[in-house]
């Protein structure tokens, strides 16, 4: 069975149990700022665990893009030296919201492995949680009784807290849960050794492939656990072991979801997979890693510095820093890679093939990046050897952090250059440089949320910001946040006008007000699918009936921002091509920003173009056409611009303004008609990343200040120029006119330097067989005292030139020695100079024959000749 049969069948059989197959959420996580990815099948519809909003459907099955490179689960260590976790991977899963529980959810599996899949029963253990005492949880006997009557009872195993007992955070759902392994070893190797001891014993061919979870409780912040209002069951099965199972495989790498990428990379390399461990772990590395990299880009995650950026650039520099030490690659050659993926995957995650010269671009560029800083890593090593030589052939902690920190070095590449070169690391002061960095960044970000505290149970929320600017209001539920600098509280309401900060859009701000108290809203923000109305504090009285009421002119402001935003995104399309995929987006009450693919600059041309159109659009008022509820295959029917990354659920909102204008699917506000927008004005232009452009623009008032703003700026340049028209002309006239009185002053300055020189000349003091000169002078500029220094040496003998100026306002000080007296009175000029500083309080150098000083006392300058003509003596007779 090939792997896109397996997928389907998993598919197909839940679907026959009645569950609706549903698609895969994005992998990037946006609302929710306790998760960077989603790490399981169950993150997407956590809100229906936690009765945030009821699920659409009891039963619910899919397969799940899941990434596990951070927070509570994090494999990337294990990536690549075994052959059973990825970073990425496909996550199958079956849920019951409040429906079925363990009967069924355990007789499905079972019959799914055993039945359809015809895995080997004799192969298959199960675990059951045992209970825990600290936690005063009971073992699962309903879980045991119903395995027992499929599977010998010696191989139902128990099972301990941390293996069977599901957590998806340190807060938030969780339960017993019931875990099947399967042995994968030869019989002869089954015959030797009891598969029962390798279950959860990290052996690479006894692998647990499903857990089903029992979802009862709710771990809140303080440690303890609460029941659920409803049991739920939520099971995730990995797609790539699930593979390895049915294909008989000994490793997940060598299943069809992995081959065409291994054998593309050992290809590109020129080795055999399988020959070597040290290669072979490398490309198992850069199969696993690029399906992260390329996934999260697709889903609308650049590489950046912070956040799940950042966790997207280490990956990808891991993957680079295996192909480079043990590959041989020192050129780009994942984004290659990602092209197989992207075949690969079409049928089931097309949004990689879509979008798939975006993404190979970005990855080439972070590349390129990467193997720069390698370079500079690596010379910065070079430089600093003869340290390491000295420092008992050690590179000390401190540069080995560097490395780390800036160069992206890991620990074990400057190890292993380290060996290459005799040397060796002090990995521990390595260790207290990254504690002392972890504890900093610990210190800045650490805050401390509370429990929910509910005001009024079991009310659901409602948003009615479309209609209202103002609504009554009660207070459901609220929890405070501290961080080091701040305090705040989340209100949650049961009815509410406000915006919540989502789709670029920023969040409303405005008042909560009762009878007897006004409270100021900041900020309002959503996690998950919750809206969260910020507060520095909490009202009196909780449970008051309060009118909430957003700032109106504010959000005036960014209605007509955002859908401005619209209009511009259909121009781009229509003016750059369809290529155009919205990238990202801010819209506020002052600007509206767009980021978009797009591979080379917005021509000035283009720019005037796509402004034209919005602002024809803007002139012929189109009324808003909104639709509320809409079936998200409805929606595309219209034609309505889905984003990539963007999770949408089964109805979606659509807005159009001239549907075979601009139809996007959009939670934001908008404005009533596109006449409201007024006047549209693009304000730059730039590059974001590679391949991602943004516009900045503004609207309304904000476009007419900055319109106005240009041309009191061009009136005032009038006025000085004295010109109403051709402006740039007069203003070219007046460059040329000065670059030509430019020359002229030189060519005067050069005459007169020439006269000074003459004059100077016949100032000579003969002085026991030197030409003394040494005269304070005027010059305009260093140059011309330099060339006065060198034009005396050409027409005056045996010369010693002492020549003091005002340059700038600041005392210099200029010696030139004809080089005879160099040669044989063994005089310096650069010993000169810095003896003659002395006078101006500065200081100075040169070569023997010619040195300069400068100074800061400009008074002293007089005093220079004088001091000039004692110390020649002085030399000359001493
Ligand atoms: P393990 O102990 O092997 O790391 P887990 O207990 O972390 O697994 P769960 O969180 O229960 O796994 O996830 C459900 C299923 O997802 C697992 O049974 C396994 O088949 C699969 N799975 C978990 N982590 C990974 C991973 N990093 N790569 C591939 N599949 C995974
Ligand atoms: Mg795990």
């Amino acid at each position: 069975m090939n792997s896109a049969e397996i997928r389907q069948k998993f598919l197909d059989f839940f679907a026959s149990k009645q569950h609706q197959i549903v698609p895969s959420a994005p992998i990037v996580v946006k609302d929710d700022p306790t998760l960077m990815f989603i790490n399981s099948g169950m993150a997407p519809f956590k809100d229906y665990f936690l009765g945030n909003k009821p699920a659409p459907y009891k039963r619910i099955a899919d397969t799940q893009k899941c990434l596990r490179v951070s927070g509570k689960h994090n494999d990337l260590e294990e990536v690549g030296y075994d052959t059973y976790h990825h970073t990425m991977f496909e996550m199958l899963g079956n849920w019951s919201f409040g429906d079925y529980f363990k009967k069924d959810a355990l007789e499905w599996s079972w019959e799914l492995l055993t039945k359809v899949y015809k895995l080997p029963k004799d192969r298959l253990y199960v675990s059951v949680f045992q209970g825990d005492a600290s936690e005063n949880l009971q073992m699962d006997q309903d879980a045991f009784n119903i395995w027992k009557t499929m599977i010998a009872e010696d191989r139902i195993l128990m099972g301990n807290k941390k293996d069977n007992f599901w957590e998806m955070g340190d807060t938030g759902p969780c339960g017993p849960c019931s875990e099947i392994h399967v042995d994968l070893r030869t019989d002869e190797e089954r015959a030797q050794v009891d598969g029962k001891s390798l279950v959860n014993n990290d052996h690479p061919q006894v692998v647990e492939i499903w857990n089903n979870v029992f979802m009862e409780f709710n771990r809140l912040a303080d440690g303890s656990l609460v029941k659920l209002p409803a049991q739920h069951v939520d099971t995730g099965m990995g797609f790539e072991r699930l593979c390895m199972a049915i294909q008989g495989k000994r490793s997940n790498y060598d299943t069809d979801v992995f081959q065409p990428l291994i054998q593309f990379v050992a290809k590109e390399a020129g080795v055999v997979y399988g020959e070597n461990e040290k290669t072979d772990i490398a490309i198992r590395v850069i199969s696993d890693h690029i399906r992260a990299i390329a996934f999260t880009i697709a889903d609308g995650q650049l590489p950046s510095n912070n956040k799940a950026g950042y966790v997207i650039r280490r990956i990808l520099r891991r993957a680079v820093r295996y192909g480079f030490t043990f590959l041989d690659f020192k050129k780009p050659f994942l984004y290659k890679l990602a092209a197989v993926l992207a075949d690969q995957m079409e049928t089931v995650f097309p949004e990689l093939k879509q979008q798939l010269s975006f993404v190979q671009r970005v990855i080439e560029e972070e590349e390129n990046a990467f193997l720069r800083t390698l370079e500079n890593g690596l010379k910065r090593l070079d430089a600093l050897e003869a340290k390491f030589k000295e420092n008992n052939n050690t590179i000390d902690g401190k540069t080995a952090f560097e490395l780390y920190d800036t160069f992206g070095f890991p620990l074990d590449l400057t190890a292993l250059i380290a060996r290459e070169k005799g040397l060796k690391v002090d990995e521990a002061g390595f260790g207290v440089e990254m504690e002392q960095q972890k504890n900093r960044s610990r210190n800045a970000s650490a805050s401390e949320q509370s429990d929910w505290v509910i005001v009024q149970p079991d009310v659901t929320t409602e948003f009615v910001g479309y209609d209202c600017n103002v609504s009554d209001s009660h207070i459901v539920r609220y929890r405070q946040v501290k961080t080091k600098t701040k305090s705040e509280y989340h209100i949650v309401l049961d009815r509410t006008p406000f915006y919540a900060e989502s789709g670029g859009q920023v969040g409303d701000t405005g008042y909560l007000v009762s009878d007897s108290e006004q409270i100021e809203v900041l900020d309002t923000k959503k996690e998950n699918d919750l809206i969260l109305h910020i507060t520095a504090k909490l009202p009196q009285n909780l449970e008051a009936a309060f009118r909430s009421g957003i700032d109106f002119e504010r959000r005036n402001y960014i209605r007509k921002n955002h859908s401005a935003t619209h209009l511009l995104h259909a121009a781009l399309r229509k003016v750059l091509g369809d290529h155009v995929q919205q990238k990202g987006s801010l819209v506020n009450e002052k600007v509206l920003r767009f980021d978009f693919s797009h591979f080379s600059k917005v021509e000035d041309a283009e720019l005037r173009e796509i402004e034209h159109i919005v602002n024809e659009r803007v002139r012929q008022s189109i009324p808003l056409e909104e639709q509320r509820n809409v079936p998200i295959a409805e929606a595309k029917e219209m034609g309505a611009t889905a984003l990539f990354g963007e999770k949408y659920g089964e109805y979606v909102r659509v807005i159009a303004f001239d549907r075979e204008h601009s139809v996007e699917l959009c939670g934001g506000t908008h404005v009533y008609n596109t006449g409201e927008i007024g006047y549209f004005k693009i304000v730059s232009e730039s590059s974001v990343a590679a391949g991602v452009r943004r516009i900045e623009a503004v609207t309304a008032t904000l476009a007419e200040d900055f319109v106005q703003a240009q041309l009191d700026e061009l009136h005032a340049v009038r006025e000085v120029l004295n010109t109403q028209s051709n402006v740039s002309g007069a203003v070219q006239k007046l460059q040329d006119d000065n670059k030509a009185l430019q020359k002229q002053l030189e060519a005067f300055e050069l005459k007169q330097l020439s006269g000074l020189k003459d004059t100077l000349a016949q100032k000579a003091h003969q002085l026991n067989g030197v030409s003394l000169v040494a005269e304070q002078v005027e010059v305009s500029n260093a140059d011309h005292l330099k060339k006065l220094a060198f034009d005396m040496r050409q027409v005056v003998d045996n010369l010693i030139l002492v020549l003091a100026a005002e340059i700038d306002g600041k005392p210099q000080i200029a010696v030139m020695l004809s080089d005879n007296l160099v040669a044989e009175k063994n005089l310096n000029a650069s010993q000169m100079v810095r003896e003659l500083a002395k006078e101006i309080k500065g200081g100075g150098g040169g070569q023997p024959f010619y040195a300069t000083a400068g100074g800061k006392d400009t008074a002293g300058l007089q005093a220079v000749p004088g001091k000039a003509v004692e110390l020649v003596k002085s030399m000359i007779n001493g």
